[in-house]
């Protein structure tokens, strides 16, 4: 259960385990304005001391599902008064802590069931003058880390060898590394990673295509990034190049398919150096996972995560690695400070990534991917408190996962949609790269971008657009009255056509779906209106197979519409989609609406129980959570 509401007070209250309800209700009725400056999720005391490199020495075990060894964190103080260093953790076993190899003593000095465990480490006499100090911990993680998940073998593509990777966003470094675990502090990082020698490890850093396999594997990242970017792989995984910087790393059994899928990467890669300046990271590869990654995709430099759910066999849904690329710019190059600036790294994101789209597949997919996204704010913003609808909120978010749903994403990059539009992409694009390079290797906060953009944008072209007009973006619920609505007419006629064929004004027959996108698909099945009867969603399915798509974005949308209307002929099929996936996005919904259509609130239970095994733990929490609040 993560759905729980931080106070400011959670700060002053050590080692409590607060009713759930009763936080829940003062959280609502009292919240404060938030001190922007603050990164509220870390209790580092990142004013006093700060890390500049981190040396990882771990040995990763598949039988107690553990990383055990040491991390040496070289740390800078900036308090000359300062006695003690405070540290994230989350369930570490910590065995000892050694500062300039003097051991020292060490407390949980609070616990907080979102933020972990704050680790206090007193500074050993004589080093109070110290400058630079190395901080060596001794730890284990603990199995029930929140960003590792363990799989048996067979849960794996090629079911012969287990397989670990690591999830730290936003907050779960902390779960496999003692640190400062805030994007506001950029690290560098080197690592020796010891596994069983038949498998290979990889991370986001120096991945080497040739490395033979020997079970110990050194990695150095040299340029610096926040804590949310480190991770780590380990599985029987192999290399195939895609272009002269890109390549695969899979299971053998997906390395084809995800070779010819993701073929376009490197052109992507290009064309978004000839936009927003040089890709800064070296090799761009990709770690195509089994299929619990809870996620889409996760930017880890030099190395995206990706599901192999976007595996379609049609390079269908690429716009993911379109997304995951762009990070390289917006969140890796220039991160969002605290997870309230998050529309930062994913809105700033998600525009690049369409127009990276445009590109490459053409103006009319990436506006069907527009309209799908736009589409997904206003459903939304019926989910999220006015407050949270800001984009840059000034109150206190819940929990960094899932405070703003994806509204930072949509509503993000409608925004900058808007200052394209205004400005014409001659202006903005020349704007964007020169802000990726003025703030380039740092993290800002939503106000850091909001004065350059006023600088070197609004005043530089006046007339255009106001600051107060930015900021209402920036600090308002909802949509701007004067926001752009993409347009697509491909999804107009799929609209159209939901609807006529439902009044049975055109037959089956002629519903053209198989020259359309799996965009312009889903938006058909979106768009059926609510009273079809069981007879037409069996003429549906029978007709166009959907309950059987190879496309997981069409299976969501269908198995969505089969939970919501209880159509029990798909319902096994259904099953075998919350089975076959584990990325929350293809899941979560169709249990929720199978909970909520009145009848099948159990089976939902049922249907998690025997899948859940297969599930990322934060994939487990999220469904959990749903499921739990619906029945309160
Ligand atoms: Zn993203």
């Amino acid at each position: 259960m993560r759905v729980f509401f931080l106070s400011l007070a959670i700060f002053a209250v050590t080692a409590c385990s607060p009713d759930e309800e009763v936080a829940h209700e003062e959280a609502t009725q009292q919240k404060e304005p938030v001190d922007i400056s603050h990164d509220y999720f870390s209790f580092a005391n990142t004013d006093q001391f700060v890390t500049d490199h981190v040396n990882l020495d771990l040995t990763v075990d598949f039988a107690l599902k553990e990383l055990r060894g040491v991390a040496i964190l070289k740390m800078r103080r900036l308090d000359p008064e300062a006695t003690h260093i405070i540290l994230d953790t989350r369930d570490l076993h910590i065995d000892g802590v050694l500062v300039n190899d003097s051991e020292s003593e060490f407390e949980y000095a609070q616990t907080d069931k979102v933020l972990g465990q704050a680790l206090k480490i007193t500074l050993p006499a004589g080093l109070e003058q110290q400058q630079d100090l190395d901080v060596t911990i001794h730890y284990r993680t603990d199995p029930s880390a929140s960003a590792l998940q363990w799989l048996p073998p067979e849960l794996t593509a090629g079911g012969k060898h287990p397989y670990m990777f690591s999830q730290s966003q936003s907050i779960h470094a902390r779960s496999w590394v003692p640190l400062q675990d805030t994007p506001s502090v950029r690290i560098t990082y080197e690592a020796t990673i010891h596994t069983p020698p038949e498998l290979l490890a990889v991370m986001s850093a120096d991945n080497d295509p040739l490395t033979t396999r020997t079970g110990e594997y050194s990695f150095t990242m040299p340029q610096p990034i926040p804590s949310y970017l480190l991770a780590i792989a380990v599985g029987n995984i192999y290399f195939a190049p895609i272009g002269e910087q890109t390549g695969i790393y899979t299971e053998p059994e997906l390395l084809d398919a995800s070779t010819f899928e993701f073929a376009s990467t490197q052109q992507m890669l290009e064309t978004a150096e000839s936009m927003y300046g040089p890709y800064q990271w070296g090799r761009y590869d990709l770690l195509v996972l089994p299929p619990s990654f809870p996620f889409g995709g996760m930017e880890n430099p030099r190395l995206s995560f990706i599901t192999p759910s976007v595996l379609a066999g049609d390079s269908s849904l690429v716009s993911l690695i379109a997304h995951e690329l762009a990070h390289s710019w917006s969140g890796n190059l220039v991160s969002n400070k605290t997870w309230r600036d998050i529309w930062l790294n994913e809105g700033t994101t998600s525009y690049l990534d369409s127009r990276l789209m445009e590109v490459l597949f053409g103006k009319d997919r990436a506006d069907e991917e527009r309209v799908l996204s736009y589409r997904e704010l206003q459903l939304g913003l019926k989910e999220i408190s006015p407050a949270m609808q800001a984009l840059a909120p000034m109150e206190l978010l819940d929990d960094p996962d899932e405070s703003q749903g994806s509204l930072h994403y949509h509503k993000g990059q409608l925004f900058l949609q808007h200052l394209e539009n205004l400005y014409g992409r001659e202006t903005f694009d020349p704007f964007l790269a020169a802000y990726f390079k003025h703030f380039e290797f740092q993290s800002i906060s939503s106000e850091q971008f909001l004065d350059y953009l006023d600088l070197n944008l609004l005043q530089k072209y006046p007339g255009k657009f106001s600051r107060s007009q930015a900021e209402e973006w920036l600090y308002q619920p909802g949509i701007p009255a004067d926001a752009p609505v993409p347009q697509s007419e491909t999804l107009v006629q799929a609209a159209r056509l939901a609807t006529s064929w439902a009044a049975g004004e055109v037959p089956v027959e002629e519903i053209p779906l198989s020259n359309w996108s799996p965009q312009a698909t889903v938006h058909f099945i979106n768009n059926l209106p609510i009273e079809l009867s069981e007879v037409q969603l069996s003429e549906l399915d029978s007709s166009f197979g959907f309950s059987q798509s190879r496309n997981a974005e069409i299976g969501r949308a269908w198995f969505i519409q089969v939970a919501v209307r209880r159509h029990l002929p798909a319902y096994k099929a259904m099953e075998e989609h919350l089975n076959r996936y584990g990325r929350t996005r293809l899941i979560y919904p169709v249990y929720l609406a199978l909970a909520k259509n009145g009848e099948d609130a159990d089976l939902a239970d049922e249907l998690f129980t025997g899948a859940r095994s297969k599930y990322h733990p934060l994939t487990i929490i999220r469904i959990e959570s749903g499921l739990k609040a619906l029945k309160e």
